[in-house]
């Protein structure tokens, strides 16, 4: 079920809210207004009820990416194509590159071929 009306995406993501305006370029800056309208909405008020001036990062919003990941993955799984997870970079350093214990290093057949085929 769809979090948007965007016709492009279900989600949307905005772990930080607010900024400094730095140039001319600032001076119709669609993140203010947006501000501005979303801390007039229920949903959203106490999310932006330190305006736009305040750069906040909402912690609780960086597990998000996570909850995306797991869902790839169950989503590779179920239309059986293979699922590569290569880390977590900034949101969890994972040296081991696991997920629930477990390593995805699995490849696309056709690369699996190609790779045999330059060892010889
Ligand atoms: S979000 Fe707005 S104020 Fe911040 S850099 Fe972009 S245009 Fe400028």
């Amino acid at each position: 079920m769809p979090k948007t009306k965007i016709e492009w995406t279900d989600e949307t993501w905005n772990p930080v809210t607010g900024c400094t305006k730095v140039s001319a370029g600032c001076e119709n800056c669609y993140a203010e207004r947006m501000t501005k309208r979303l801390q007039k909405m229920p949903a959203t008020r106490e999310k932006y009820k330190h305006g736009f001036d305040t750069v906040v990062c909402h912690e609780d919003e960086l597990a998000r990416p996570y909850k995306w990941g797991l869902s790839i993955r169950d989503q590779c799984k179920k239309a059986g194509v293979p699922f590569f997870f290569k880390g977590w970079g900034g949101v969890r350093k994972n040296p081991d590159r696991t997920i629930d214990g477990n390593l995805y290093e699995e490849y696309p057949e056709f690369m699996i071929n190609k790779q045999l085929e330059m060892v010889g």
